[in-house]
């Protein structure tokens, strides 16, 4: 399945890859075998790497060119839903715990990210809508999958609704031309939170999926739990990303 439709600004203006990675081959040993190389394999390697653990992270494509090529690479602690969401769902204590752990997840991939010093043109916006090259960045417009037939068509339809947005929002503005589209696939669960951790049918994977908006937090959040799971550490926080939390 496609995951990305468009040019993301990162893959035009961004750096070049500086690494290439080889291609698996033959056997190998490690702890755990992570799938997918976007934000959340990338987190988690390294989590579990720093950690101690062995582990082989397996893309199919190319590292970053998924849905996390297309994010429109904002930083966010709060949950796609309104705080009132889980709060009436599961409980305000649950989602007060929610709401402290992606803000805690959110600060600890900001000092994950200076830590290792990369070079993400990472600031802080009084305003989320421009990039530190004073680019305008404007998203939004979620719509369900189309049929890959039509793909491209509610691509440029989408793009058109966003614009005519933009042109409301800010008519000082509507000569500056569109310089670069794009569009990316995300997941949202029923209860807008992402599911973290193992599933009754799959005995020997983990798994770390449906951030909806959030998968830069959310992700780096899973890292941090998972390595708790694959350790037999018990961790409450577990509980409140399970499949079976909606029962
Ligand atoms: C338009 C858009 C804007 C967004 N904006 C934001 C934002 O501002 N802030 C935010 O936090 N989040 C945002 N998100 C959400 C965020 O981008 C995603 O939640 C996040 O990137 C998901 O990362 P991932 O690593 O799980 O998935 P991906 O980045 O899609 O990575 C999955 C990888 O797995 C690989 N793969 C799949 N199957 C296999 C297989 N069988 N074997 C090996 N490899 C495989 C794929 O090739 C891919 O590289 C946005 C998403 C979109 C689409």
């Amino acid at each position: 399945m496609r995951l990305r439709v468009g040019s993301p600004l990162w893959l035009v203006h961004g750096p070049a890859p500086r690494r290439r990675y080889p291609t698996l081959l033959g056997s190998h040993d490690a702890d755990v075998v992570i799938v997918g190389g976007g934000m959340t394999g990338a987190g988690i390697a390294h989590v579990f790497a720093t950690a101690g653990l062995r582990v082989v992270l397996a893309e199919a494509d190319l590292v970053g060119r998924g849905s996390t090529g297309a994010s429109t690479a904002l930083l966010m602690h709060e949950t796609d839903e309104e705080l009132g969401s889980p709060a009436k769902r599961y409980g305000p204590k649950r989602a007060a715990r929610i709401w402290k752990l992606s803000r805690s997840a959110s600060r600890d991939l900001i000092a994950t990210l200076r830590r290792l010093r990369i070079s993400c043109d990472l600031e802080e916006c009084a305003t989320i809508y421009w990039t530190s090259d004073r680019r305008l960045l404007l998203g939004g417009n979620d719509r369900p999958v189309a049929a890959p037939a039509r793909r491209r068509q509610a691509f440029d339809a989408g793009t058109r609704k966003l614009r005519q947005y933009f042109e409301t929002l800010l008519p000082a503005l509507t000569d500056v031309e569109i310089e670069l589209a794009w569009e990316g696939l995300f997941a949202i669960t029923p209860d807008g939170l992402p599911y973290i951790g193992s599933h009754r049918r799959y005995p020997r994977h983990l798994f770390a999926l449906g951030y909806g908006g959030n998968g830069m937090t959310f992700g780096f959040l899973a890292a941090r739990l998972l390595l708790d799971a694959v350790r037999d550490v018990p961790n409450r926080d577990l509980q409140l990303f399970a499949f079976n939390r909606m029962r």
